[in-house]
């Protein structure tokens, strides 16, 4: 991965890209290119062992113009101030591409997950949750979970939270288990809104879905799910990886069983139901009708945009493609549609739990999907409709068009204060 991209100067560019299409004053594109806040800390928490040790922590809260701040909560070794800023950026574009009353944020602590015990897991998490007490709230910044982070760090938080201030609100978090105030659909809901985009996209290109080969890099809650529910709709997987490799089938393969086998051993790799073993590189290069980036950010770089052969892209992960990535495949005419609107659907069912948190009545699994069903495909066609009326490049710049017309609105009309 080309990781000497700063993935925050990418996050910029995206944005200038699109205002250079909209009349927009200046001043206003240079607020909606920083963060109104990072917060950075050094959490020193007790191991098991009785020593102290020092975990670097940011929470970023980007734009707070259209509703609180909102987004994930990352825990990896490559988290650094910058990432935490461009994905809460990120964030702020997605919730109004989907157009949910929120506001940019992210947040996370730079380790490796796997390194420690649950009971030092679980002191970190709640040292982190203390120190983001004062600036998070159910009317002030929601985090939810990113990578390597899930329902039980949720809890963890939400607990601490509600300790601390001595409340009952579980609408300060989401992406809880269901019994602690989480949402039926949660889980599945990013992977979701992936197989819907690339529903749309087939459709809106005049291609058919039935059958379409597809590669997934990334086999994590985004990628497999992403890849289960689009073989439920008759395409065919033939390639998954995760950082251990990946495997290859050219006559497809069962996902779900493949996510089993994972689950399993850890990995994909020595799946019995796939024929070959491949790298990583080899599976963003392979000639499917379908590639869907589904782990980091610069996943794809300039020179694996140029050998690739999908005849489309749906971005599962958050800023998988480097911008020199972008430009070569928006020469090469190979669309993408972008992630801010393909993986919406986490954000947009935490924004359905929130809802149901605050009412306190809870939906069936059957209304959340419909209604993230109804929120994706409206913002797939504000996509198109961005798209066919401004002389754009990639369907990404449409996006952010549509995204940043509705953060600069919402700014307007807010006015300045003081
Ligand atoms: P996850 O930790 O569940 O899965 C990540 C997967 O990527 C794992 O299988 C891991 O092995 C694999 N991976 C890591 N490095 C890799 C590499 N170099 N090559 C191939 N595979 C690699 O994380 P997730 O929640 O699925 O998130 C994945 C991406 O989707 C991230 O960019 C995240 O920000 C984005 N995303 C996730 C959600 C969500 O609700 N989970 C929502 C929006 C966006």
């Amino acid at each position: 991965m080309a990781n000497e991209v700063n993935p925050f100067e990418s996050m910029q560019e995206q944005g200038d890209d699109a205002a250079a299409y909209v009349d927009l004053a200046d001043d206003v594109v240079e607020r909606l290119k920083y963060p109104e806040r990072v917060l950075e800390l050094n959490l020193s928490v007790e191991m098991d062992d009785g020593t102290l040790e020092r975990f670097e922590a940011y929470r970023s809260q980007f734009n707070g113009d259209r509703g609180p701040y909102k987004g994930g909560i990352r825990y990896h070794p490559g988290v650094t101030r910058d990432e935490v800023k461009a994905l809460s950026g990120w964030m702020a574009y997605k919730c109004a591409a989907v157009n949910i009353p929120y506001g940019g944020g992210k947040g996370g602590i730079k380790l490796d997950p796997a390194e420690y015990s649950d009971t030092e897991l679980e002191r970190i998490t709640r040292s982190y949750a203390e120190e983001l007490r004062p600036l998070i709230g159910e009317n002030r910044d929601i985090p939810a979970p990113d990578v390597n982070t899930g329902q039980r760090e949720m809890n963890w938080i939400k607990d601490t939270y509600e300790t601390l201030e001595r409340t009952n609100e579980p609408g300060v978090i989401t992406g809880k288990a269901p019994d602690s105030g989480g949402s039926a659909g949660r889980v599945e809901a990013t992977g979701r809104s992936v197989m819907l985009v690339s529903r749309e996209g087939f459709k809106y290109l005049d291609k058919d879905i039935a059958d379409a080969t597809v590669a997934v890099q990334g086999y994590g809650n985004a990628g497999s799910v992403a890849a289960k529910l689009i073989d439920d709709i008759g395409a065919n997987v033939v390639a998954v990886s995760d950082s251990s490799g990946g495997i290859y089938d050219p006559d497809g393969f069962d996902a779900r069983a493949a996510k089993d086998h994972k689950n399993e051993t850890g990995s994909v790799n020595g799946f019995a139901g796939a024929s070959e073993e491949i790298t990583n590189e080899e599976l963003l290069t392979l000639d499917v009708d379908l590639l869907i980036p589904a782990a980091l950010e610069n996943a794809i770089d300039e020179a694996i945009a140029q050998n690739l052969e999908a005849d489309m892209i749906v971005e599962a992960a958050n800023g998988p493609l480097t911008p020199d990535a972008d430009d070569v495949l928006a020469e090469r005419d190979v669309p993408v549609f972008p992630d801010i609107l393909a993986n919406a659907g986490g954000v947009t069912v935490s924004y359905f739990e929130w809802v149901q948190n605050r009412q306190g009545f809870y939906w069936t699994e059957q209304k959340v999907n419909n209604e993230l069903e109804r929120f994706i495909v409206a913002a797939f066609e504000d996509l198109i409709e961005g798209y066919e009326s401004h002389d754009v490049e990639s369907y990404r710049e449409a996006m952010y068009i549509v995204a940043i017309k509705r953060l600069a609105n919402a700014a307007k009309e807010g006015g300045v204060w003081p």
